[in-house]
């Protein structure tokens, strides 16, 4: 940790950019406390690591603090840095002895209090949302900001993230998923946005670098992003990690097969309209393809032209496939007051574009034409093109 209380009860702060000659004096004239337990603390002033306070052994509340990288205190403390630049009162590893938390980095800006917590190390959904709900309680908005070393890029625009990395994903006020991060060792946030998982762990998204010494607050709670789709990357990586899983498909997935064998389609002879891209399909841990062909296969396989699809049926269907786990939903804790039902809607919004379907009220929906569905290869990449086609001029 990097403060820790005097004899005279002061915190005292290394983020205060000490020189090292001082602080060995002050070493031998000073005791410090840890904040939280009041145990004596001792300085660090090592050459390679970080100046920092340290339990001595045996201490209760070690193992807390300990465990902290190198990492970890050098992301804090150039955060820290950042916010006091931007003449923004912070306060760094402020206790707040009601709730017992202890925040990286207490701030204040536009008249929040903020409770900036960077996560470099993995910890349990539970823990996550119990210290979201306690800052919430009192009054604080938690900034939860990932190390970018978990943040693992696959190749350009695709990046691997698991359950723990989504925890950090949240919804910006004028309705963005970003999911922020930030690297001490290049100085820099990245922040994902558009992000399309096509897997329960791999998703397309756009990453935007931005070097602390040039970025505001603003650009960290409300970046303005600028948002490119690649349909046919999409549609690329979807259709190979299809080929993939079905290869060595699990207990769940052959489920899968078996019953869109049984209502005659195969996996790789899925209409087009099957597997879209929908903003908030993240919110569902099963991929697209799957998840698309079931609604496919309840709502709309066999049904005659001019048919009426309604809605709350289709949410019916939806349930009914997370009841049964063939659908599983994502717990992304910081977006747990979303429907995952919006990304069906979603999916109906884009059917219509595409002509397939037509609202006819808020919850009805008309069928205008039936699916084709491909019979052999050659009439795949024909329906392909057609709707790659209807896709970029509508
Ligand atoms: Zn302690």
């Amino acid at each position: 940790m990097l403060t820790a209380k005097t004899n005279s009860g002061n915190i005292f702060n290394l983020g205060n950019n000490y020189e090292k000659e001082n602080l060995l004096i002050l070493r031998n004239m000073e005791e410090f406390f840890c904040p939280v337990c009041g145990e004596a603390v001792s300085l660090k002033l090592g050459n390679q690591r970080i100046y920092h306070f340290a339990h001595r052994s045996g201490a209760i509340c070690r193992e807390i603090f300990e465990n902290e990288t190198l990492y970890h205190m050098k992301g804090k403390l150039q955060l820290y840095h950042w916010l006091i630049q931007q003449r923004i009162s912070a306060e760094l590893e402020y206790y707040d002895p009601i709730i017992h938390q202890r925040p990286d980095i207490m701030f204040h800006y536009d008249g929040i209090k903020y409770a900036l917590e960077y996560q470099c190390s993995p910890i349990t959904e539970e823990l996550f949302t119990k210290r979201s709900k306690t800052y919430f309680q009192q009054n604080y908005i938690p900034l939860w900001i990932i190390g970018s070393k978990h943040i693992k890029a696959k190749r350009s625009n695709v990046f691997s993230l698991s359950n723990f990395e989504y925890f950090f994903l949240r919804k910006t006020k004028d309705g963005q998923l970003i999911l922020p991060s930030y690297c001490p060792k290049e100085k820099q946030f990245q922040i994902l946005s558009s992000i399309y998982p096509y897997s329960i762990k791999n998703a397309i998204a756009s990453s935007c670098q931005r070097s602390v010494h040039n970025t505001g607050i603003e650009e960290i709670l409300e970046p303005k992003l600028f948002h490119q789709f690649n349909l046919s990357k999409w549609t690329y990586e979807t259709e190979s990690f299809s080929i993939n899983w079905s290869l060595h498909p699990n207990p769940i997935q052959t489920r899968f097969l078996r019953e869109i064998y049984n209502h005659n389609l195969n996996l790789y002879l899925l209409p087009p309209e099957i597997g879209l891209p929908v903003t908030h399909s993240l919110l569902i841990q099963t991929p697209a393809i799957v998840w698309q062909t079931y609604i496919y296969i309840d709502n709309l396989q066999n049904k005659s032209p001019n048919a009426l699809i309604d809605m709350k049926e289709v949410e019916r269907n939806y349930n009914k496939r997370i009841k049964r786990n063939e659908i599983t939903i994502r717990k992304i804790p910081q977006l747990a007051d979303e429907n995952s039902f919006i990304a069906v809607r979603e999916y109906f919004i884009q059917l219509e574009r595409l002509g397939m379907v037509r609202k006819r009220s808020e919850t009805m929906y008309q069928l205008q034409h039936q699916v084709f569905v491909p019979q052999s290869n050659r009439e795949k990449e024909e329906r392909r093109n057609e709707f790659q086609q209807k896709i970029s001029s509508s």
